[in-house]
């Protein structure tokens, strides 16, 4: 049927509910936060339009898109309801089948449990076309897309044709052949063939073949007819994942959502799904909330990266809502990580072990065909000789420049990694002591030298470098430190005839360029790359045989307490894009420069071993309190001065002490300035909950919202611009 006519038909009403010429229905309108407008409005329908349908309805001046979101409750109250008095639904967007009852219990959730409206995340998490078209557009709209859903296989075809290595000939896209599973890849699929109710995490080193489990429970998920759900992190990873689904599910409908897509691709490819017609679904974090009537299985792939979780707005953590919703659907979710978030660790250790054993870890710790892991080279650099006075150091320990210069000789690549764009994170003046400070910001602008900017990498203010100090005049300023730029040119000096490439944000920012870049790593043009943490996930070069990171010691001390879990898992995620070819394993190496050689992060990494790190991990979360022993939520605000900010979550706390203290096990912190306390003039404190319970950090939190929402316009007055809740924040 094409899909204009889907829907066309007289909705279903409410089983039992008699036709009533006119009647109430409740709708979800996008609403500010600060309105404190949590449920739904009434409206007046000409028959009760099912729950999910979406309607367009007036708010104030404007007519909205909104969400049908319940049946009347019928009876006697309906009765008593005074219809007059409501406005009347201006249309409905017929043609689209009512949104699912599992899609808006999920809404319903996400909005309750990361405090926002109910009208705000429901339409946040559709396609922002679907938000914007009237009725009659949208009929349009639906005659066009008949056309691409009819092409889409055609589409397909030339996607798994262009693949990849493994080239397919264009129009005729064959089953490849099956690899033969590993042991422990048969053993993971053994117990996945009956899943039971707990969520698994398939805890697998980087290329112990986790993407050929996902695949083969994805292929019995589709024989048994049901849809597949796939996430990865990053929306640079979709393109390499699709072109290997596509050509293992040769036939079958498969779409992504990410940001990245048009907003009309991002509406197909989201009707797809809705509709059923699409078998898989592989997508960002924002894919999460993607209607599937059939939907058969969740896959969370990196589950432990920090791009799950939303950093604005509402702000959700994809990987905590896919194990929710597939509760919710009663259907397998399969966490997948080499290095697991310590949260997802602690729940799949059995009690005994000291978790809660509410997840099944599923283990593969042997690399694909005798893969082995790069040894780990730690190279003390207080050791090292010092930089002459009044220069820097060299970038690179001379043995670390002795074995990349070997590996150039031989033909094989290196992998440079610092986290650190640009240029020089900082100009100085030497005779007065000025700074390339931000004035907007209590930050250092970065110096790029490509177009001799000077950029803030926080509120993206950017001028010309000055040819003299603004201070006193002096000419002679100087960059200090070192970013990725400044070590692709240092490199390109030291290892004289040696290609140097560098992929990081900077050079990618045009659409196509990490592509290309890719691109010329892979067909081998570069011998030394040099990048930031972009380049340690998920890319599976072929020719690289050293890694190393040069500047990887800020994470030790950093005041984030989830500094060393993520620096652990980049450094073994990073490690992992060695030797990846069985050929050159036997010789590769991770070399990790630091001045702290002997810390138990570096010892551990060493050794490869997770389990151990994230027992030291545990024990110190434990004895601090901190997740996955207690439950967190940050209070943050934002105000024309820090007073105006800190007063507001001062207030806040008041209000909310007894609660607090009524609820037991939760503990209420002073309000601090944030890290980076100033962002383009606007001034940032924030102020954390800590609770032994997550259900009493949520009552408090639910009980908390309309108080503070009371609270928030007499401050505003005084300079409090806006604030909003983190729940489950993931730095602080
Ligand atoms: P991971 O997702 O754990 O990093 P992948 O699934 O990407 O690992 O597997 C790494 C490589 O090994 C891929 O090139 C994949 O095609 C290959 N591979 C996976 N399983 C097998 C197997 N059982 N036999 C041979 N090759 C395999
Ligand atoms: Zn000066
Ligand atoms: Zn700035």
């Amino acid at each position: 049927m094409p899909l204009s006519e889907i829907g066309r038909q007289a909705p279903p009403g409410e089983p039992g509910a008699a036709p009533r010429a006119t009647c109430r229905v409740p709708v979800v309108v996008e609403a500010p936060q600060h309105s404190g407008l949590t449920g739904p409005l009434d409206y007046l329908g000409e028959q009760a339009w099912p729950p999910g349908t979406l309607v367009r309805v007036p708010l104030g001046k404007r007519v909205v898109t909104g969400v049908v979101w319940s049946a009347p409750a019928g009876g006697d109250d309906e009765v008593a309801f005074d219809l007059g008095r409501l406005k009347p639904l201006t249309e409905v967007l017929t043609g689209l089948p009512p949104l699912p009852a599992a899609w808006r219990q999920l809404v319903a959730f996400a909005a309750t449990y990361y405090q926002r409206s109910l009208g705000e995340m429901a339409l946040m998490v559709l396609p922002p076309e679907l938000r914007q078209l009237d009725a009659e557009q949208w009929a349009r709209r639906l005659k066009r897309l008949d056309k691409a859903v009819a092409g889409s296989s055609a589409e397909l075809a030339a996607l798994a044709a262009h693949a990849g290595d493994e080239t397919v000939a264009a129009g005729a896209v064959g089953p490849e052949a099956l690899p033969t599973l590993t042991a422990q890849q048969a053993d993971a699929l053994t117990e996945l063939a009956t899943p039971g109710p707990k969520p698994y995490l398939l805890w697998g080193s980087t290329g112990s073949g986790k993407t050929e489990v996902y695949l083969r429970q994805a292929q019995r998920t589709l024989d048994a007819g049901r849809q597949v759900l796939m996430m990865v992190p990053e929306i640079n990873l979709t393109p390499q994942l699709e072109a290997r689904v596509a050509r293992r599910f040769a036939g079958r409908q498969i779409v992504s959502l990410h940001s990245g897509l048009t907003p009309a691709q991002r509406l197909r490819n989201w009707l797809m799904a809705h509709y059923g017609h699409a078998d898989i679904v592989l997508g960002t974090r924002l894919s999460v909330f993607t209607p599937l009537p059939r939907l058969g299985l969740i896959v969370v792939d990196e589950e432990h990266d920090p791009s799950y979780k939303q950093q604005d707005g509402a702000r959700y953590s994809a990987r905590d809502l896919a194990v929710y919703r597939a509760h919710l659907e009663k259907v397998p979710v399969i966490l997948g990580s080499a290095t697991p978030s310590l949260e997802s660790w602690f729940n799949a250790l059995p009690p005994a072990e000291g978790g809660t054993g509410r997840y099944v870890r599923l283990a593969m710790p042997a690399r694909v065909g005798d893969g082995i892991m790069p040894t780990v080279r730690v190279l003390d650099q207080s050791k090292a000789p010092k930089g002459v006075a009044g220069r820097e150091p060299p970038p690179l320990a001379r043995e670390l420049l002795e074995a990349i210069t070997q590996r150039v000789e031989r033909g094989e690549q290196s992998l440079v990694l610092l986290n650190r764009r640009g240029y020089a994170p900082v100009l100085h003046c030497s005779d007065c002591g000025w700074k390339s400070g931000c004035p907007h910001c209590s930050a250092w602008r970065v110096f790029h030298k490509v177009d001799r900017s000077l950029r803030c990498h926080h509120c993206g203010f950017t001028e010309r470098v000055p040819r003299a100090c603004p201070d006193c005049g002096n000419t002679d300023i100087a960059p200090v430190g070192r970013g990725t730029e400044r070590l692709e040119e240092q490199l390109a000096e030291v290892l004289p005839g040696a290609r140097v490439g560098r992929i990081d944000a900077d050079v990618t920012r045009h659409k196509g360029a990490l592509e290309a870049q890719l691109a010329s790593v892979h067909a081998g043009e570069v011998d030394v790359l040099v990048g930031t943490q972009m380049v340690a996930k998920g890319h599976d070069f072929r020719r690289i045989t050293l890694v190393a990171a040069v500047n990887p010691d800020a994470a030790l001390f950093a005041s984030d307490f989830r500094a060393a879990e993520r620096q652990f898992a980049l450094l073994l995620q990073a490690a992992g894009r060695a030797g990846r070819d069985a050929g050159v394993a036997g010789h590769s190496e991770m070399w990790v420069q630091t001045w702290h050689p002997t810390h138990a992060l570096y010892q551990a990494l060493r050794r490869y071993d997770y389990a151990d790190f994230a027992r030291q991990q545990l024990k110190e979360r434990e004895m601090a309190g901190l997740p996955p022993y207690a439950s967190l939520a940050m209070l943050r605000a934002e105000g024309k001065t820090q007073e105006a900010a800190q007063a507001f979550l001062v207030e806040a706390v008041q209000a909310v002490q007894h609660l607090a203290d009524e609820l037991g096990g939760i503990t209420l912190y002073p309000a601090v300035p944030t890290p980076i306390q100033r962002v383009a003039n606007v001034e940032r404190a924030q102020l954390m909950i800590e609770s032994r319970q997550r259900v009493a950090l949520q009552r408090l939190l639910g009980a908390a919202q309309p108080l503070w929402l009371a609270l928030a316009p007499q401050h505003r007055r005084s300079g409090l611009i806006r604030w909003a809740v983190d729940v489950d924040p993931l730095s602080i």
